[in-house]
């Protein structure tokens, strides 16, 4: 598109073609608190994007607001080149693992995979399937009739990580879920999801604190600071070429 045509525009929304996430000028207020303000931002599909930024910045909050855990209070939100704004968390095909993943103590491991395809109506046969394949892809098979308790801080993850993929989603959102592990864990865990993605193929949005996360596991990163966009760029390109002490600070780069 040349870029008359993408000035006269720039006012109007356009449906993304190639796009897997599309966020136009999103805003999200709390009562009279604006905390995200306006944030433009395309993820491709298949692609690994991080979303780093000091606690309180909004990470959260913009993925609440993409599996549509949250109303957005200004701007678009397409997914897939559809427009999501008012289209229920349950119809979006995206699954979230979160911090806290907390597991049903009472279900074994193969029923805390299978209880949340169950409550959405489907069959045992369907089902089976599928948590026999995300316990394969996750090498959990063997833990499928523990309860929770009867597993390391590790293994739950891997568990909550399996509630997301029996979902086939589209889309899978992180937040932060590897901070409550110990820094092993963490690298081990960390290269476990760097192999999902590159197995199933998903476009995923990770939300992280940790600068080493975001340099090695992402495609693109997406680095917020109090609502806003700061810069958006491959590891090498935020490193290399920081836009400001911000970047730079926060990314690690000499500058
Ligand atoms: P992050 O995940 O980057 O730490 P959040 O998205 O959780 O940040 O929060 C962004 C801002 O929005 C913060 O200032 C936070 O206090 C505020 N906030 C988050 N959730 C709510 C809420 N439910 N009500 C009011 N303010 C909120
Ligand atoms: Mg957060």
């Amino acid at each position: 598109m040349t870029t008359a045509v993408r000035a006269i525009r720039t006012n109007k929304e356009e449906a993304p073609m190639a796009t897997s996430v599309s966020l136009q000028k999103v805003i999200k207020r709390y009562g009279e608190l604006e905390v995200v303000h306006g944030i433009d931002l395309e993820i491709e599909p298949g692609e690994f994007a991080v979303f780093v930024g000091p606690s309180g910045c909004g990470k959260s909050t913009l993925l609440r607001m993409i599996a549509g855990l949250e109303p957005i209070s200004g701007g678009a939100l397409y997914l897939d080149g559809s427009r999501m704004n008012d289209v229920p968390a349950s119809k979006r095909g995206i699954a979230m693992v979160f911090q806290s993943y907390a597991l049903y103590p009472h279900m074994s491991v193969y029923k805390n995979l299978a209880f949340g395809l169950e409550t959405a109506g489907m069959k045992k046969q369907e089902i089976q399937p599928r948590v026999e394949k995300a316990a394969e892809i996750l090498q959990i098979k063997q833990l499928l009739q523990r309860k929770p308790k009867q597993l390391s801080g590790g293994q739950r993850q891997r568990v909550a990580i399996g509630r997301a993929i029996v979902r086939e989603p589209k889309i899978f959102l992180f937040d932060e879920p590897l901070s409550n592990l110990d820094a092993e864990l963490r690298v081990q865990m960390r290269v476990e999801i760097a192999r999902l993605h590159q197995r199933l193929g998903n476009t995923m949005i990770y939300v992280t604190h940790d600068q080493t996360e975001a340099m090695t596991m992402a495609d693109k990163i997406v680095v917020l600071n109090g609502g806003n966009i700061e810069q958006v760029g491959a590891p090498l390109d935020l490193y290399n070429k920081p836009r400001n002490k911000f970047v730079a600070g926060f990314i690690g780069s000499p500058k």
